[in-house]
């Protein structure tokens, strides 16, 4: 039998509605949640980021504004440009697009954004907070996880979870995320041995590698909830995720690429956002 298709369009559809009542709501009390995009050069691949986090502000009432510094900015550049954002009421949160220009460093600007503005989670304080389980702000991709975990009413509690994938954006967030759903959660990465072994093994297995079709049948249990955070390109140009389409016939559920992980992300910076508004406003 094939996997329930997890979906994150119409999730990301239905939180978005929500957030823009709650946004309508904030107005009425002279709020309005505004966030500030930077984009740094002309990466294609963040030029659509960019403008799908754009067409997500409209979607959910909130201010916001794009800033576009060329490839060839400085780093002072970049961070005199934050600290004005900081500084100004009309932000409430800040995103800076990812990757930036190797004249600039990535932890240099992280550090800059003033963490009550850090809708991305990014910054050290934040990072931190998530750790001890005590926080403002969720990291984006792993917090639409959990929420379509949560809507498809699959509860880590007790199960074993495994996360290909250790990056500070993706992997580290998302096992700690799940540990705290009581999840007993295992990282792998690419100096993992015998991969197949523990994938195999896990009720919950969760791909972040970047590489299309790395998870195969093999490496799933029969009925497992496999989430596809993936997206790759495959040779023909069309985005496909980590996961191969065979394992649809061996999970239970299982994330489509595109339409599952990749809408929900972009709706937690909403989230985060409308958040940052209450927090800065003390409501
Ligand atoms: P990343 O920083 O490149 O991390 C990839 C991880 O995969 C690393 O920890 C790496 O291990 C591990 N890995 C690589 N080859 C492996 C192998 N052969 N066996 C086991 N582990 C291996 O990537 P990322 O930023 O986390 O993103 C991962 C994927 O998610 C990408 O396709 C990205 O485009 C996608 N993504 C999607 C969204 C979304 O909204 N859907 C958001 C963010 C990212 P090492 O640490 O040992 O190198």
């Amino acid at each position: 039998m094939s996997a329930i298709r997890m979906d994150g369009k119409a999730l990301s559809a239905k939180v978005r509605g929500q957030i823009l009542e709650q946004t309508e709501t904030l107005k009425a009390q002279g709020v309005v949640p505004g966030l500030a995009v930077i984009l740094v050069g002309d990466d294609p691949a963040s030029q659509i980021y960019v403008r799908n986090k754009e067409r997500a502000c409209l979607e959910c009432g909130f201010y916001s504004e794009k800033h576009v510094l060329p490839a060839t900015a400085s780093e002072s550049e970049l961070l005199d440009l934050i600290y004005r954002l900081n500084t100004n009421p009309k932000i409430s949160g800040i995103l800076c697009q990812l990757p930036l220009p190797a004249q600039i460093r990535e932890d240099a600007v992280i550090a800059a954004i003033d963490p009550k503005k850090d809708v991305d989670a990014f910054h050290p304080t934040n990072v931190g907070k998530i750790m001890i389980g005590d926080f403002d702000f969720l990291p984006c991709t792993p917090a639409g996880v959990m929420e379509l975990l949560d809507e498809y009413d699959i509860d880590p509690k007790g199960k074993q979870c495994v996360v290909i994938g250790r990056s500070n954006i993706v992997g580290k967030p998302m096992a700690m995320l799940l540990l705290h759903k009581h999840g007993t959660v295992t990282i792998c990465h690419s100096r993992t041995a015998n991969l197949q072994e523990i994938c195999a093994g896990a009720d919950i297995l969760v791909a972040a590698v970047g590489k299309a079709n790395f998870v195969t049948p093999d490496m799933v249990k029969p009925g497992a909830v496999v989430i596809d955070v993936g997206m790759n390109r495959n040779e023909d140009g069309k985005v496909c995720g980590d996961v191969g389409p065979a394992v649809m016939e061996k999970a239970s559920y299982m994330t489509p690429v595109p339409g599952g992980v990749g809408p929900m992300t972009i709706t937690m910076l909403m989230k985060n956002t409308i958040k940052a508004a209450r927090l800065q406003n003390g409501m």
